[in-house]
């Protein structure tokens, strides 16, 4: 890919920084090597580019996608998929899989080997498992799905090679809160997700561990009203009243009504709140169809906030066209989200979830930044301190605004 690296120190110049205070504060922020190391006005050495008053955000992180452009997780070459995610003002990415058992096993040692465990991809943060342990498949498929076995989970874990961040897990599966205990004990963080559970045993799976809601609302049963008059409380609203789990959203409009992203919004303060894409093959990409990998069918997106759409399965959604610059914007243009808060669920929650130096702005933090402009257009992108995206426009214009960022060799 054609990551830039900087050497040394670079300084954005008269940047409308947004601090970890979520104050916006016109500043200069300095970056050494990986880290950011200062913050403030004047501040000089090394390189200095002046950013022309543009917004300076921590950069994107999306827990949960299985594909972008051309590129699905299952198939993909990782570098392509971590150089698009840079594009679209990802910093961090956990590439996650629907796929059979043996599948999920072959992939995850082909990204290992290929990227020697990641080291060469700093985006890419470890890898996330939607299946096999889900009770409905939602768009995926049966052949997806396995009984919950330790065998099983201890020979994924050995072909993740200690990559695995994010675990799916059905609360209602035989063994469930065990297993929970013991990945939770590992340091991954499991996700309630794809279930018809009760109350009670979701509280068990919250009680053994589990930090995370998998795309909240979507694939979740709503309660049946047994009695006229009465009416009940399902797994949703248990969820948005528990303080212990982040619930993720998916913010397109489509999965969830906008109306129920604001009853999230209500419920849950910012810190319990992760967008994510659930993107699919052809996030990014203009309209058209496309064709999925594996034999998996053919999809149609209509409009980047209308889902990716299986043709031979009724037009059914199978994931969301958004990439993380589509949900920051929709955040803010869709659900009426200051710009503020719209990053803390776009940046800071995840990365605290997932305990990572990233997601806000402040000194000894990985320097891991968005450039974007007024209208919210990405300008530039820097992860752990090397610069992996610039705009066309920049590249081109050449003017005092980011536009000569060294080039001092490419990453590997
Ligand atoms: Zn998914």
């Amino acid at each position: 890919m054609s990551a830039r690296k900087l050497d040394g120190s670079l300084v954005l110049r008269n940047a409308n920084v947004l601090l970890g205070s979520g104050e916006f504060r016109e500043c200069d922020v300095r970056i050494d090597g990986p880290v950011i190391s200062a913050i403030g006005e004047g501040l000089g050495g090394g390189e200095e580019r002046d950013v022309g008053g543009c917004y300076v955000l921590p950069g994107l992180i999306d827990l949960h996608t299985h594909g972008i452009g051309y590129q699905a997780v299952e198939v993909c070459d990782l570098s392509a998929y971590a150089e698009m995610e840079a594009a679209r003002g990802a910093t961090s990415v956990v590439p996650t899989m629907f796929a059979p058992l043996d599948e999920i096993l072959r992939q995850l040692k082909r990204h290992r080997a290929e990227t020697a465990e990641l080291s060469r991809l700093k985006q890419v943060r470890g890898f996330r498992l939607e299946s096999p342990y889900v009770a409905n498949t939602g768009a995926g498929r049966r052949q997806d799905l396995e009984p919950i076995s330790r065998e099983t989970t201890d020979a994924i874990l050995e072909a993740g090679g200690g990559h695995i961040r994010i675990w799916d897990i059905s609360p209602e599966l035989p063994r469930a809160p065990e297993e929970i205990r013991y990945l939770t004990g590992k340091g991954i963080v499991c996700s309630i997700a794809h279930t018809k559970a009760t109350i009670e045993q979701s509280r068990a799976a919250v009680d053994a561990g589990a930090a995370l809601v998998t795309h909240l609302f979507d694939v979740f049963e709503l309660p049946e009203q047994t009695e006229s008059g009465v009416i009940p409380a399902g797994l949703v609203d248990y969820l948005l009243t528990e303080d212990r789990v982040v619930c993720e959203i998916i913010p397109d409009g489509t999965h969830v009504s906008p109306i129920l992203v604001e009853e999230a919004w209500r419920c849950k303060s910012p810190e319990r709140i992760a967008m994510v894409t659930d993107s699919n093959l052809g996030a990014g990409l203009p309209p058209g169809r496309y064709t999925l990998a594996r034999g998996l069918g053919e999809v149609i997106i209509r409009d980047v906030n209308d889902g990716v759409r299986l043709v031979d399965r009724g037009m059914g959604l199978a994931g969301s066209a958004l990439t993380p610059l589509d949900g920051l914007r929709n955040l803010v243009r869709l659900f009426g989200k200051s710009l503020e808060l719209a990053s803390r669920v776009c940046s800071r929650t995840p990365a605290r979830l997932l305990g990572l130096n990233a997601g806000e702005i402040a000194e000894g933090r990985d320097a891991d930044l968005i450039v974007l402009d007024e209208q919210l257009h990405l300008l530039l992108t820097i992860t752990r301190g090397a610069v992996v995206f610039r705009a066309e426009s920049l590249k081109s214009t050449q003017t005092e605004v980011l536009a000569c960022l060294p080039e001092q060799g490419k990453s590997t």
